[in-house]
C-alpha cells in the first residue's frame, strides 16, 4: 500500500508526493550543511506525437526507458521522479556549486538522445530542462516548483533540446503575462479594442480590392498596444476566442457599412490565430456572424498563417474545408516563412497566397528574395491561386511585383492601416488610383 502511494506504477520512480517530501528534506539539510540543492523539471519534446502515432504501449515503453536513463545519470542520494505524463523531476543533493547542475543537465540531454528501440521502430527523443537552485532562488518548496516550471517553459521557447536556469527575470515576465491577461479581460468588456483597415490594391486596375482588418488595443495607461504584444498572451489564455469573435463581427459590420456608403464591393480579410483555426466551433461562428451582420460570404477572406498548416494534412484539409463551407475565401498569410512543400499546397483548398513581408523587404537589393517572390507568383498562378504581396513600401517593389504579374499588393506605399473614418475618406479621394 505504501509503495502504491509513493511510487509511480509505470516506472517505479518516486511520485509527486514522495518527491515533494524529499525536496522538503533536502532544503532543510542544505540549510544545515550550507550546501545547495538543484531541482530539475523535464518534459520530453514531442512525446504526444510519438504517443499518438505509435500507440500507448509504445509510449509507455518509451517512458520506461527514459526513466532508466535518467536514473543512470544521477547518484544514489539524488531523486528522480515522474509527476505524470511525460513530466519528470530530478532532485540533486549536496551540490558544491551550480556548475555541477549544468554538467548533469548536459549529460542528461546527451544520454536521452540515444535512439530508443520500440518494437519495430526506433525513435529519438529529446528533452527540455528547467533548473532552479536552492537556497539561491528560494527555500520554499512551492516557489521552487514554480521556478523550475518557468525555467522549463523558457527552455522550450528557446527551441527545445536544451536547459535553462531560473532567473528573477522569468518571474517578472510571468507576472507581466498574468497582468496582461487580467487587463485583456477587462479590455473586452470595456470596449478598448478597435480595428484598423489596410487597403489591398489590385495591381492591374489600381483599385482597392479588399482591406485587411488589424486589431489595436487602446490601453488606458500604455496607449496603443500593437497586436504583436498581446495576441500571443490572448492565445495562451484562450481569450483569443472571444477577441477573435469580436474582430470578425466588427470587421463584417464595418465592411458591410463601407460597401453601402461607397457602392463598391470591397472584401475584408480577417486574421485567425492558431487556437481559433482549430476551434471545432469556428465554422458556426463564421456563418452565424455573416448571417447576423448581413455581409455576403464571398466578401470575407480568412487569413491563416503558413505555420498553422504544418500539422497533419488530413486534419488541416478538414479544417480548411469547414471554413470554405461558409462561402468565404482563404488566404495563406506570411507565405514563405514556413516550410510547406508545393505538393502539400496543391491539396489545400485555398484561394490566395500572401507573400511574406520578409521577401518583399529587400527587393530590389536581394537577388534571391526576388527570385523567391517571382517563383511563388508563378507557382501560385499554375495552381490557380491569386497572389498578394505584403509590406510593399517602395515604387521599385511595386514595379517588380507588377512585372512579375502579382495580383494584389498591400503596404505603406499605398496606405498605412486606417481607422474606419480614414478608410472611408481614402475611398473618396480621387488621386489615390495613381499611387
Ligand atoms: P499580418 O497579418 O501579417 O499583418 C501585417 C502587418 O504588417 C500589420 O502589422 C501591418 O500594420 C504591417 N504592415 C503593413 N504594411 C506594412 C509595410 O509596408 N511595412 C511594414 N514594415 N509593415 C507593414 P500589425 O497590425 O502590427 O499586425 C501584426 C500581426 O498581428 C499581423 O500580421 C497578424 O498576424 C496579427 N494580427 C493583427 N490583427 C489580428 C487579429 O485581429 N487577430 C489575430 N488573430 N491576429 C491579428
Ligand atoms: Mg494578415
Ligand atoms: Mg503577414
Amino acid at each position: 500500500m505504501e509503495h502504491l502511494a509513493l511510487y509511480d506504477s509505470l516506472t517505479g520512480l518516486a511520485n509527486r508526493r514522495l518527491f515533494i517530501d524529499r525536496l522538503n528534506q533536502s532544503i532543510q539539510s542544505a540549510k544545515r550543511h550550507n550546501s545547495k540543492v538543484a531541482l530539475f523539471f523535464l518534459d520530453l519534446d514531442q512525446f504526444k506525437r510519438i504517443n499518438d502515432t505509435l500507440g500507448h504501449d509504445a509510449g509507455d515503453a518509451l517512458l520506461l526507458t527514459v526513466a532508466e536513463r535518467l536514473q543512470s545519470c544521477v547518484r544514489a542520494q539524488d531523486t528522480v521522479s515522474r509527476l505524470g505524463g511525460d513530466e519528470f523531476t530530478i532532485l540533486l543533493n549536496d551540490l558544491g556549486d551550480t556548475n555541477a547542475a549544468t554538467t548533469v543537465a548536459k549529460h542528461i540531454l546527451r544520454v536521452l538522445k540515444e535512439p530508443i528501440k520500440l518494437d519495430k521502430h526506433e525513435v529519438i527523443v529529446s528533452t527540455s530542462i528547467g533548473i532552479t537552485i536552492s537556497p539561491d532562488d528560494s527555500v520554499d518548496t512551492d516557489t521552487l516548483m514554480k521556478n523550475a516550471d518557468l525555467a522549463l517553459y523558457r527552455a522550450k521557447e528557446q527551441g527545445r533540446d536544451g536547459y535553462h536556469f531560473f532567473t528573477e527575470e522569468l518571474n517578472i515576465k510571468a507576472l507581466r503575462l498574468l497582468n496582461i491577461e487580467q487587463e485583456l479581460r477587462h479590455a473586452l468588456s470595456s470596449d478598448e479594442f478597435n480595428l484598423l483597415y489596410q487597403p489591398q490594391i489590385n495591381l492591374k486596375t489600381g483599385e482597392i480590392s479588399s482591406v485587411e482588418a488589424l486589431i489595436r488595443w487602446h490601453h488606458p495607461v500604455r496607449g496603443e498596444v500593437p497586436p504583436g504584444e498581446f495576441i500571443a498572451v490572448a492565445e495562451e489564455t484562450g481569450l483569443i476566442v472571444s477577441i477573435g469573435e469580436w474582430v470578425l463581427r466588427n470587421a463584417c459590420i464595418q465592411t458591410k457599412m463601407l460597401q453601402e456608403l461607397t457602392g463598391q464591393k470591397i472584401r475584408v480579410a480577417v486574421n485567425l490565430s492558431t487556437r481559433q483555426f482549430t476551434d471545432p466551433n469556428l465554422e458556426h461562428v463564421i456563418s452565424d456572424t455573416l448571417k447576423s451582420t448581413g455581409l455576403d460570404a464571398k466578401y470575407l477572406e480568412i487569413e491563416v498563417t503558413e505555420s498553422m498548416l504544418m500539422d497533419d494534412i488530413q486534419k488541416v484539409i478538414l479544417q480548411l474545408n469547414r471554413i470554405k463551407a461558409t462561402g468565404s475565401m482563404i488566404t495563406i498569410d506570411d507565405f514563405g516563412s514556413g516550410y510547406s512543400s508545393l505538393s502539400y499546397l496543391k491539396r489545400l483548398p485555398v484561394d490566395i497566397l500572401k507573400v511574406d513581408r520578409e521577401f518583399v523587404r529587400d527587393i530590389p537589393d536581394d537577388l534571391s528574395d526576388m527570385e523567391i517572390t517571382s517563383a511563388v507568383i508563378a507557382v501560385a498562378h499554375k495552381l490557380n491561386l491569386k497572389v498578394i504581396a505584403e509590406g510593399v513600401e517602395t515604387i521599385d517593389q511595386r514595379d517588380f511585383l507588377m512585372i512579375n504579374k502579382c495580383d494584389y499588393a498591400q503596404g505603406y506605399l499605398f496606405s498605412k492601416p486606417l481607422s474606419f473614418e480614414d478608410l472611408y475618406r481614402f475611398f473618396t479621394v480621387p488621386e489615390r488610383k495613381t499611387a
